[in-house]
């Protein structure tokens, strides 16, 4: 007898068809369904690095980290242009403004844009500026977002909750599938388990990157920024990401010299672009890994 609403991993291919490995058999058992963005392509053999600031805070600063992240070797600039705070009375992002900072960025650089939208109703604003949509933790389990996300038909950068076991991750998954939106890229960013908080900001739960490879051919990415909370072990949680297979990284970045502004967001976690450049290298020296799934394009 099982209590309701306690789902197991037994239960994804009734959960979650659409992406269910298990279901959907036309994909290899080791392939991993190549996910394109611009010219970026998750899932492809060669892990994506997306870095920038945590939130877009001026356009200085913007372009400033944009450039930096570009000469360091990154393929994708993220940003938050609307930023989930705890309080109410912090810093909320420059909302439109920061789109338009975004594209700016864009159009200088040449990276392709991946921002969180948080809103259903702004989903479509956001779609116009941004090249993939990001839905962050907090709103993993946001039904109605999800299913705007997956209208829009923009890729989308889907997060999983702090909280949130693989089952309902990949059900959240399901809900952008099943808008018949199957450009999806996952994104673990640490889990709430003990010892969060002591000395790192959450979990990072390296297990479940193999783990989704096995029940889904989605790509999955690593954020090892939010992941640690940490500067200092930013690197090294990029290289073991890298090592049990992530597809690729989501990191956050400030620019640390003379006179550069402090980030007014998550600046305990920010890495300078040198630090950048050596996760860039390493992924180079990996060459192609055998955790890495042969590429399929459904
Ligand atoms: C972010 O990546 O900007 C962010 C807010 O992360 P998360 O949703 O994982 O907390
Ligand atoms: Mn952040």
């Amino acid at each position: 007898m099982s209590i309701a609403g306690n789902v197991g991993l037994a239960d994804l291919p009734r959960i979650c068809p659409l992406i269910s490995r298990r279901v959907q058999t036309s994909v290899g058992s080791d392939e991993t369904r190549v996910v394109t963005v611009g010219e970026v392509q998750f899932g492809g053999g060669h892990p994506v690095v997306i870095a920038g600031p945590c939130a877009v805070e001026s356009e200085e600063q913007t372009l400033a980290v944009a450039r930096a992240v570009k000469a360091a070797g990154a393929e994708m600039l993220r940003g938050g242009a609307f930023k989930p705070r705890t309080s109410p009375h912090d810093f909320q992002g420059l909302g439109v403004e920061g789109l338009r900072i975004l594209s700016k960025a864009r159009r200088e650089t040449g990276l392709p844009v991946v921002t969180e939208v948080m809103d259903p109703r702004l989903v479509e604003t956001v779609a116009e500026h941004a090249d993939m949509l990001q839905i962050g933790s907090r709103n993993m389990q946001n039904y109605p977002l999800l299913v705007e996300a997956g209208k829009s038909g923009k890729p989308v950068l889907l997060k999983r909750g702090m909280a949130a076991s693989l089952c309902e991750w990949l059900g959240a998954a399901e809900y952008i599938a099943k808008e018949g939106n199957l450009e999806i890229v996952l994104c673990e960013r640490g889990i709430k388990a003990f010892p969060a908080g002591e000395y790192s900001r959450n979990v990072l739960d390296l297990g479940v990157v193999p783990a989704v490879k096995k029940e889904t051919f989605l790509p999955i990415i690593v954020d090892p920024s939010h992941a640690t909370g940490v500067a200092s072990m930013v690197e090294g949680a990029s290289c073991g990401a890298i090592e049990f297979g992530s597809d690729g990284l989501l990191i956050e970045v400030a620019c640390d010299e003379p006179g550069a502004i402090r980030p007014k967001c998550d600046a305990a976690q920010a890495i300078n672009p040198r630090t950048l450049e050596n996760i860039v290298r390493f992924i180079e020296s990996r060459g192609a890994s055998r955790m890495w799934r042969k590429a399929h394009v459904v």
